[in-house]
Parts: structure tokens; C-alpha cells; sequence
């Protein structure tokens, strides 16, 4: 295994996540960093694996003084260069529990691997190649296991679960048979709404797919096929796709669709601007707005802001997205197999619980109070009453009392 010897004040950057100084002694004396190929590999991988928005290395390498220093006896993984103690973070920004960690760098082939905080939050991994020890420092530093997900109690149907499957659609699917789809596992799906700048251009399937999804209980969001090549081209898009699903109930983001060469020889300003335009009009209505765009594209007409302002779907057909930042959903594939759908499907992965935001939102067409009868009532009540007897429901709760006249 090949070992690296760095200068103190090496930056190299190793690899798309890693940097020569992440992995620095963290003692008094300037000295040479040893880092393993491999260790960066491996945590590279883990990266992609978990849907990591950073890692962070609390502890690299350590020379045997320091390690000594710390508690360690001089002669473990880190001053090898081979280890690396890390914690993981999601794309809202919350640590990722030690525990799912050390199941997926089991996966990954970590030689050693261990919790070492009472919060579950950071861990020991290296690449020790012989005497594989999977350990749990707070409860015994001593080999604890031969498999974690056993030891945790965590499935691997749980692991994979946090990467959700979901399908996207138009009018081009034909009948669809929702039950199908969704007992294939399909768990969420995407819905053309329509395109261009004309309410005539709703797409076809839009209302029978939104009620067929909405009755067998998947959850859905959609797109607008965007045909604008400026800014108030684009806020036309907008207005006519919200006359469009107003009404309707979106789990999903609702996404500009941007993919024309025409929109793309405006130029990065004028496509950024567009996006901004449309997004815009969508949130003033109170929708949770995204971007749907090929990631190759994204990458030279979109400004910087655009990555991080609206939920971000992005596509790349292949085995993975190439593209640094963090994602909401991405689009892997337009010729997947789903039953309940004839031909091929775009298939996509999400990873973050979009129906979980938007709904404690309010956002898309859910309200978090919601009055059920007081218009029913409201006719009935004499001029001389000052209080009036309604319901609300809020979340899902059903409450009543009086409200007083102004
Ligand atoms: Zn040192
Ligand atoms: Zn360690």
C-alpha cells in the first residue's frame, strides 16, 4: 500500500474532498504528514456512499509522541498515516450517526473501524490490512464484533432506505398503472406539468397521473419544460405552470425544467437569471421551487448562488453523478423498468426528505392550519352574536372553540 510523505506545509489536494492539511499532526513540532492512497480512496468512497455534504478529520496522522500524548501507544494506525478520525455530515448539515458510519465503512472494507464518542458522532477508520478489529472505544476498546449492523441492530434495508427511488414522468409514458408502480418500490415520482408559456400546453397525463399517484398514496412533485430564452419569458413560464397545479398538493419540490441549446446560447448570466426569474415567481406563490438541469450544462451556464438557492436535480446517466456539491435528487438513468409503466422510465435517487420540509412548511398547497367549516357556519350567526363557535384542523388534529368579534 502506498504511503505518502507530505511537507508540514503541503496543500495538495488529494482527492475531489481531501486536502494534505486535514490530516496534519496536531502536535507543537512542524513535521512530515504521512497519509495513506488508500485511506483517501476509502474515505472518498464514504463519502459518495453516505451522501456526505463534508467530512470532517478530527485526527490524521499522528507522530508516535503525540499519539502517545493522547493515550495511544505510539505504534497504532494513525502514525502509519493509515487512519483517520472522522465525522460525517448529511445534506442538511446534521451529523450522520457513528453507527451508520461504521456499518458503511464495514461495507467499504475499512480494516479498522470503531465509535469513539458516548454521542455516537465521530469514528476511528483505517486500513490496517491484517487483524481486522471493528470496535466501540466508549464501550470497550477491545474488539467488540465481527459485524456492525448486528451489534447496532441496524438492517440494511434501513441503510439502503435513506436513498429514496422515484421515478419521473410525462405524457411520452402512456397509461401507468400506479399500484404496479408503487409495489415495485417505486417511492416517490415526478410529474411533467406541461411546458412553455401557454396553459394549452399542460401536459396531457398531468391531472389523470397526479389523481392515479395521489390515490395509491405516493407522494409527487413536478417540472415545467422551460422553451424561455430571457428572464420574462421565463416569468410567463412561471405563471402560466402555477395557474396549472394551483390546487393541487406537492410532496415534491416543483421544478424548472432547463434543457434547451436555445436557452443555452443566451449565455451563464441570462440562464442563471432565467432560473432566478422563475424559481422566484413559484416561491411568492408558496412553492418549494427546484432546478432540473444535466449536470454538465449546470456546471457552465449556472452562477454560484443557483447550487445552493433552490433544490437541485440534476442528471447524469451512469453509474455516478460527477459533480461536487450537494444534490437534492439525482437522475441516473432514462431507461429504467418499473412495472405498472410500458418502455423505459427515468429513474432517480433522492436524498433528502423533501415531504417532511415543505409539508412542516406550509409550503406547496399544504397549509398548516386549515379551517374546515366556518364558512358553513359563518351565514348563521345572528348580527347580535359577538362570538363564533369553528373548527380548524391543524396537522391533522381536528380542534374547536369560540372566536370573538372584533
Ligand atoms: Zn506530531
Ligand atoms: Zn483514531
Amino acid at each position: 500500500m502506498a504511503v505518502g510523505s507530505y511537507n508540514f506545509d503541503d496543500n495538495t489536494q488529494l482527492s475531489a474532498h481531501f486536502n494534505v492539511q486535514e490530516f496534519r499532526c496536531k502536535c507543537s513540532q512542524h513535521h512530515d504528514i504521512l497519509i495513506a492512497e488508500e485511506l483517501v480512496d476509502k474515505l472518498e468512497k464514504l463519502y459518495t456512499k453516505l451522501n456526505c455534504s463534508k467530512i470532517i478529520v478530527t485526527s490524521g496522522m499522528r507522530c508516535p509522541s503525540y499519539d502517545i500524548s493522547i493515550g495511544g501507544n505510539g505504534g497504532g494506525q494513525h502514525p502509519l498515516g493509515k487512519a483517520a478520525d472522522v465525522v460525517c455530515y448529511n445534506q442538511n448539515g446534521e451529523r450522520i450517526s457513528s453507527k451508520l458510519v461504521c456499518c458503511t465503512a464495514q461495507d467499504l472494507g475499512f480494516g479498522g473501524i470503531a465509535n469513539i464518542d458516548t454521542s455516537y458522532t465521530a469514528t476511528h477508520l483505517d486500513v490496517r490490512t491484517s487483524n481486522i478489529w471493528y470496535g466501540n472505544e466508549v464501550i470497550n476498546y477491545h474488539t467488540v464484533t465481527d459485524d456492525f449492523y448486528k451489534y447496532y441492530g441496524i438492517s440494511r434495508e434501513e441503510e439502503k432506505s435513506m436513498i429514496l427511488k422515484g421515478i419521473d414522468v410525462s405524457v411520452h409514458n402512456g397509461s401507468i398503472n400506479w399500484n404496479q408502480v408503487k409495489n415495485d418500490g417505486v417511492q416517490f415520482a415526478i410529474l411533467r406539468a406541461g411546458y412553455g408559456r401557454e396553459t394549452s400546453q399542460k401536459d396531457q397525463r398531468f391531472e389523470e397521473y397526479y389523481a392515479n399517484a395521489k390515490a395509491v398514496g405516493m407522494p409527487v412533485g413536478c417540472y415545467w419544460y422551460s422553451y424561455a430564452t430571457g428572464v420574462e419569458e421565463a416569468k410567463i413560464e412561471a405563471q402560466v405552470c402555477i395557474s396549472i397545479i394551483k390546487g393541487k398538493q406537492f410532496e415534491y419540490p416543483v421544478y424548472f425544467d432547463l434543457e434547451e441549446q436555445k436557452a443555452f446560447a443566451t449565455g451563464k448570466a441570462n440562464c442563471s437569471a432565467m432560473v432566478r426569474a422563475f424559481c422566484g415567481e413559484l416561491e411568492k406563490a408558496g412553492y418549494f421551487a427546484g432546478l432540473y438541469m444535466s449536470r454538465s450544462p449546470f456546471n457552465s451556464y449556472m452562477e454560484d448562488d443557483i447550487r445552493t438557492k433552490y433544490a437541485l436535480w440534476l442528471a447524469e446517466y451512469g453509474s455516478q453523478l460527477n459533480y461536487n456539491g450537494s444534490v437534492g435528487m439525482w437522475q441516473k438513468s432514462s431507461t429504467g423498468k418499473v412495472s405498472g409503466i410500458s418502455g423505459n422510465v427515468d429513474m432517480n435517487e433522492c436524498y433528502i426528505n423533501y415531504p417532511e420540509r415543505i409539508q412542516s412548511a406550509g409550503l406547496n398547497g399544504f397549509s398548516n392550519c386549515q379551517i374546515i367549516d366556518a364558512p358553513a357556519i359563518a351565514p348563521e350567526i345572528p348580527k347580535t352574536e359577538n362570538q363564533a363557535t369553528v373548527e380548524v384542523s391543524i396537522n391533522g388534529e381536528t380542534y374547536s372553540g369560540k372566536l370573538n368579534k372584533k
